[in-house]
């Protein structure tokens, strides 16, 4: 391909350092690169190769990778305008409903959800009988921006994927922002039989958990140089970034029920907007199809924003598969 029929991503500025080749700065990465390494990059993401995931979902990776028209990126990337404020705070932060009293203890879960939790404590629902059908709550953690760097916020006592996110939008002052990046590349450990994760610039070093406020931070540090109660990092799932219309077609394709139920009414669900990173994408069922917004930058699924290429939509939704969802968030 010639350079000039090179695609460009719309914002980016491109140098011309060796010919043939056009190089650019790469904000997310804090690094000067390639536009072919971009492409690599985003390519080997959407195959799934851990160490490149935080290239996954980029607008400019994908107009490099030949993925998208550049008109259609140049929305994607264009710094999107909040309008609206990504909580409603008479929503449950567990079911996403709006229409039932909250209870305040441990989250802003509804009178419905906390009936079942009281159940699940005691054992015994009002028939009398063991409950079989609640999910058990157990700490979740989400990739939130803390003073412009990335790092994961633990919560307590959820029940699915979206309620982290919820709990968080809640629980912190305005301003958070959302990412959906791994603290390292994930390596199989023989010795102690175990996936762990490893530092990105040295392999030869494991990741340390640092917890400081509810929040938790990564140092790399030597295998070799573990002193006792050092906990070793193990992979989680990262928080989940899509488009509306990418968040459509996957909540479309989900049985499992992973986060919210998508019901008639407009719930918040475990994902968050790609296009500002602020809130939850919200989905509802609307003639037999998923339609999805976001409260916060007013992206739509049914818009008259461009949809991204069928091409792009299968290749994202793929990589958030079910069973590529392993439950891994411990
Ligand atoms: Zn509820
Ligand atoms: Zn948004």
């Amino acid at each position: 391909m010639s350079v000039a029929a090179e695609p460009c991503a719309s914002g980016v500025e491109y140098l011309q350092w060796v010919p043939g080749k056009r190089h650019f700065r790469c904000e997310k990465l804090s690094a000067t690169m390639s536009t072919g390494d971009c492409s690599a990059r985003h390519t080997a993401a959407i195959a799934g190769d851990e160490r490149v995931s935080a290239c996954r979902f980029c607008p400019i990776g994908a107009v490099h990778a030949g993925k998208v028209d550049p008109l259609q990126a140049a929305s994607a990337s264009a710094k999107v305008k909040i309008t609206g404020h990504p909580d409603q705070d008479t929503r449950c932060t567990r079911c996403g409903r709006s229409d039932l009293r909250l209870i305040h203890a441990g989250g802003d879960i509804c009178v419905s959800c906390w009936n079942r939790q009281r159940e699940w404590r005691i054992g015994r629902n009002s028939k009398g009988t063991a409950p079989k059908t609640f999910r058990a709550l157990r700490s979740r953690r989400a990739g939130i921006v803390v003073d412009g760097e990335p790092c994961y916020r633990e919560v307590a006592e959820t029940q699915n994927d979206a309620e982290v996110l919820a709990r968080c939008i809640r629980e912190l002052p305005d301003g958070l922002a959302f990412h959906d990046e791994v603290p390292g590349v994930t390596a199989w450990n023989e010795q102690a039989q175990r996936f762990e994760y490893r530092d990105r610039n040295d392999p030869a070093k494991v990741m340390l958990e640092l917890r400081h406020e509810g929040l938790i931070h990564y140092v790399p540090a030597k295998a070799d140089s573990l002193r006792p109660g050092e906990v070793v990092a193990v992979p989680f799932m990262p928080t989940s970034r899509m488009s509306v219309h990418a968040a459509a077609a996957w909540l479309d394709m989900d049985e499992d029920g992973d986060g919210a139920a998508v019901t008639p009414e407009w719930r918040p669900q475990a994902i968050v907007c790609s296009a500002c990173g602020v809130a939850q994408v919200q989905a509802r069922t609307f003639a037999g199809r998923v339609e999805c917004r976001c409260p916060s930058c007013g992206s739509s699924s049914t818009g008259t924003l461009p949809r991204l290429s069928s091409r792009v939509l299968s290749t994202a939704v793929a990589a958030h598969r079910p069973g590529d969802r392993a439950d891994h968030n411990y």
